[in-house]
């Protein structure tokens, strides 16, 4: 990690596309905040390989010293990983990239997703929520980032995905998840659910049996895929027709919409929700931090982005 004393911290992103990150504005703001001069630029790279020339070069200049720390989104965030020297606990265990920083000669990959999710969630969730069954949908890195944080605070996972040998191969590659986490199809989704309703009525009446009882209502609805993401706003991937169990809890990590369809149609339902924005200025935060030994402030961050719809 680099120290708080230099003159300019030359910080940026990559991924692609790039044009609509918020990121610039955030550590804009986290370098004002903090009183650092520096700046943080854009370097968009197409996916690996045809990309693979671009990323050499931007980890040279990362090694050299031309930059002083990165971040890394869509579609890299494992893919960059051959081009660094370490990875972090936390980013070897989620499998998955978003922050890189040197130390020494050496170029270091950590993870800041995890982290940023659990902050954000738990200064949203309400205290009486149960905390014991999430249901999450994606596989994908942004899926293992979340699956690891809820695991480590022991929540039971269910991640439903439509290819459910990568929803697999998640809770196989973690050591943290439990023989209790399973997987489901997003096909079978609206039934599972249905069925879990159906479990929880009957449990109620005394009729439960012990198939009905492998179906677990979830305290947590997590999306971690893009659907629902600007331009598509109007997709959820809620399944149509199922009500939002009772005292659910529904976190979105897309945050453009500021209010995605899946949030705004669990607050119709009476049920709470927030969406990524929160994680976004978490994660952010985290990152800037491994960068420069600095905090910035929370406030300062989401007073920066408040105005995005
Ligand atoms: P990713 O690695 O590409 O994973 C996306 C996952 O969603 C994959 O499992 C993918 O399945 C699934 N998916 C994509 N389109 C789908 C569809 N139409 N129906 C069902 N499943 C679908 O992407 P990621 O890095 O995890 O990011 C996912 C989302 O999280 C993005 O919107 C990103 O902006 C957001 N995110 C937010 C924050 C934050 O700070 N708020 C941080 C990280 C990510 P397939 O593999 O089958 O396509």
């Amino acid at each position: 990690m680099n120290s708080p004393v230099k003159d300019f911290f030359a910080l940026g992103l990559t991924g692609y596309p790039l044009e609509r990150s918020l990121s610039p504005r955030l550590h804009t703001a986290a370098l004002r905040d903090c009183g650092l001069w520096g700046d943080y630029r854009l370097y968009p790279i197409p996916q690996l390989p045809a990309g693979r020339m671009q990323m050499q070069a931007l980890m040279d200049d990362l090694r050299r010293g031309r930059l002083d720390g990165l971040n890394v989104t869509i579609p890299h965030k494992q893919s960059v990983i051959p081009y660094l020297d370490e990875l972090t606990p936390l980013a070897r265990q989620v499998g998955a990239v978003n922050t890189i920083f040197r130390a020494g000669e050496s170029l270091v990959g950590d993870n800041t997703d995890a982290e940023g999710f659990m902050a954000d969630l738990q200064h949203h969730l309400p205290e009486n929520n149960p905390r014991r069954a999430a249901l999450v949908f994606g596989a994908g890195g942004a899926a293992r980032a979340v699956v690891h944080a809820l695991s480590v605070e022991n929540w039971r996972v269910t991640v439903a995905a439509r290819r459910l040998e990568q929803a697999h191969a998640l809770l196989h590659s973690m050591s943290f998840s439990t023989v209790l986490n399973s997987v489901i199809s997003l096909d079978a989704l609206a039934e599972y659910l249905t069925a879990a309703t159906q479990t929880r009525m009957d449990t109620h009446s005394g009729n439960s049996t012990s198939s009905q009882a492998a179906h677990t209502i979830p305290d947590l609805i997590v999306n971690t895929t893009p659907v629902g993401m600007f331009p598509d706003s109007d997709r959820s991937p809620w399944p149509q027709g199922v009500p939002f169990p009772n005292g659910a809890f529904v976190y979105d990590l897309v945050y453009k919409p500021a209010e995605t369809l899946l949030v705004s149609a669990a607050r119709s339902a009476g049920r709470q929700a927030a969406s990524g924005l929160g994680m976004l200025v978490e994660q952010a935060a985290l990152s800037f931090e491994r960068w420069t030994g600095m905090r910035p402030s929370i406030d300062a961050l989401r007073q920066e982005i408040s105005g995005i719809s």
